[in-house]
């Protein structure tokens, strides 16, 4: 399931930016000046880090520059902070529901339905038993888009017709799931973002049907954003969030864009675990995220940077 290759190609172009740019500042075991900093600063902000982590960086960089004077100090020290910031909000395990509900939340056009159907081949894979509940009612498109997909992987679906009520859609979801023994349930929902508050109204109330037949579901919110939306994407999930209590975030199009330290910055901004991120358009192209795989893939061709 875990691919390095995947991710590492999927980073493509955050690396090769980094790389770049990180080749021009040449270090040799010295102190940075104020100068170097500025310019790791800028490429950070580029990359979409934020504003946050770069400033913990920097003060990082200042503070032990001159102690270690290893060959790849500037790597080093980036990759120790990355990887700390990325496992700072550990996830709770819950392995042994039966049926784990997940509800897939976000904005229209963030690859929302494809990341549905991309989990569902995970879960598929893994031998479980995958239902999925259409419950964005309203978009034909991403109906028949799941619909393809489904019958691709032989994964059973629940659909009603077009502007049927979500909730419904959810329940009978769920119904199902507990009737013929599924593992999981995934279901999709809508992501109208210019109606928030109908929108916001409509989730919470898919919530609540769901509770209504399993107290403690759904187990999983996830919240899917598109990388190459940088803050705005930031600043959608945190309405999200206000409203519901999202569990995790999936983070889309990491192979189209140069700015993967967005990763990052949502988890810095939004105090969230990354669940999966999405290197490509093709149905294997989703992987479980790992902070430690996620560093190597953006920095294990830089080397030769000092
Ligand atoms: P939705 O409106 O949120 O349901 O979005 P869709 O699932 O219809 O996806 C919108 C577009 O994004 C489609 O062309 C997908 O193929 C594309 N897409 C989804 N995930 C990824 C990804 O990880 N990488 C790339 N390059 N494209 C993606």
């Amino acid at each position: 399931m875990f691919s390095i290759s995947k991710i590492r190609e999927g980073f493509n172009k955050t690396r090769n930016f980094l790389k770049e740019k990180l080749s021009q500042i040449s270090f040799l075991g010295r102190e940075l000046n104020e100068s170097e900093l500025k310019e790791i600063e800028e490429i950070l902000i580029l990359s979409d880090f934020g504003y946050d982590f770069t400033k913990q960086l920097i003060s990082e960089l200042k503070n032990n520059f001159k102690k270690t004077e290893t060959e790849n100090t500037l790597q080093e020290v980036l990759q120790n902070e990355i990887i700390k910031t990325l496992n700072q909000f550990e996830s709770k395990s819950t392995a042994t529901l039966k049926p784990k509900v997940i509800l897939l939340i976000g904005v229209n056009g963030v690859g929302k339905t494809t990341t549905i159907a991309k989990l569902a081949n995970i879960y598929k894979k893994e031998n479980l038993k995958v239902i999925i509940g259409a419950a964005d009612t309203f978009r034909v498109a991403a109906n028949e888009q799941l619909n393809i997909w489904t019958s691709r992987l032989g994964i059973d679906i629940v659909q009603q017709k077009q502007g049927a009520d979500p909730g419904a859609v959810a329940y009978d979801t769920v119904q199902s799931a507990i009737a013929k023994n599924y593992d999981i349930a995934l279901i999709d929902t809508a992501g109208r973002l210019h109606t928030k508050n109908n929108l916001m109204d409509e989730l919470s109330k898919i919530g609540r049907v769901i509770k209504k037949i399993i107290s403690d579901a759904p187990h999983e919110i996830y919240l899917v954003i598109d990388a190459s939306t940088g803050q705005n994407g930031i600043e959608q999930a945190k309405v999200f969030s206000k409203y519901l209590g999202l569990t995790g975030i999936i983070i889309t199009k990491l192979d189209g864009t140069a700015k993967g330290g967005i990763v990052v910055n949502i988890v810095q901004q939004l105090k969230i675990p990354i669940k999966f991120i999405g290197v490509g358009e093709s149905i294997d192209d989703l992987q479980e995220f790992d902070a430690t795989a996620y560093t190597n893939a953006i920095f294990n061709q830089l080397e030769e940077v000092k």
